[in-house]
């Protein structure tokens, strides 16, 4: 183990996992390893405020031990960012936590997808939490707010072809529905960019309204977003069982608020 490998990480606790398809089993405590940086600059996220500097800085060897304090609680481990791939040392913390016999939900906004492939080819991660930033390339760009436009929606792609095609990985994909920006007919749309996918589970995000930014963007309506995700699913029957709806803020502290269609 090597001294040199320092990490700054924001370890605190997670309600759970956004699984909601009973795929992370003892779905208890979920301890949450944040990661510093991003490559999106999507204007909405609360991300760019926080004050990563202030991330106490691990090195592996305490970051074991951090870990072993966990292990107490639950074996549940949920790495973020930022953008956790683009830790350098993000397949030695997945080891560490993986020797304990943990479960791993890794959540991504799937611009790395040759990073997503070597860790699922050893194993280190159980589900891939994969956040869509548009229903196409441009839609894509504008809200990661970034030049490279290959890593918002081909290198995604491509995340998700990698993660559907590995045995032993599950794949949830979230799309956030803003009101002014969000129709129903989106929910087709994704369900179309999803239908090579037929064990990914369909997540929709109500937007929490979030005043930062120059936009405020907000959700829709509770009850008419829930009847539009009703009627999808009626349309859609393939994807009865395996979509889900987060209609309000309280869903991430609430497992029993979210809906499962
Ligand atoms: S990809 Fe995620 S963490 Fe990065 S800026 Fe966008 S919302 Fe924030």
């Amino acid at each position: 183990m090597s001294e040199e490998k320092k990490v700054r990480l924001l370890i605190r606790p997670a309600h759970f996992v956004p699984n909601v398809a009973d795929r992370f089993n003892n779905n208890g405590r979920v301890h949450e390893v944040g990661y510093g940086k991003c490559n999106f600059r999507c204007e909405f996220c609360s991300f760019g405020h926080w004050a990563v500097e202030d991330y106490p800085e691990y090195t592996l060897e305490s970051f074991e031990k951090k870990v072993w304090e966990l292990l107490r609680y639950s074996k549940n481990f949920r790495f973020a960012g930022g953008e956790p791939t683009l830790n350098p040392y993000l397949a030695d913390l997945l080891r560490i936590v993986k020797i304990y016999g943990s479960q791993v939900f890794l959540e991504t906004n799937g611009s790395r997808p040759d990073i997503i492939k070597e860790l699922l080819d050893e194993k280190l991660v159980d589900i891939v939490g994969l956040s869509l930033k548009g229903l196409n390339r441009e839609e894509a760009t504008a809200t990661a707010n970034i030049k490279k436009s290959e890593l918002c929606w081909e290198n995604v792609i491509e995340t998700m072809d990698i993660v559907s095609q590995h045995k032993d990985a599950t794949l949830v994909v979230t799309y956030v529905a803003c009101d002014g920006y969000f129709k129903e007919e989106d929910l087709d749309i994704l369900g179309e960019l999803l239908s090579p996918y037929p064990d990914v589970t369909y997540k929709i995000n109500n937007c929490y309204d979030d005043n930062r930014g120059d936009k405020k963007r907000v959700g829709l309506d509770k009850s008419e977003i829930y009847k539009m995700v009703e009627r999808f699913v009626e349309r859609h029957p393939e994807y009865k069982g395996r979509t889900v709806l987060f209609r309000e803020h309280d869903c991430c502290f609430d497992s029993s608020k979210i809906a499962l269609f």
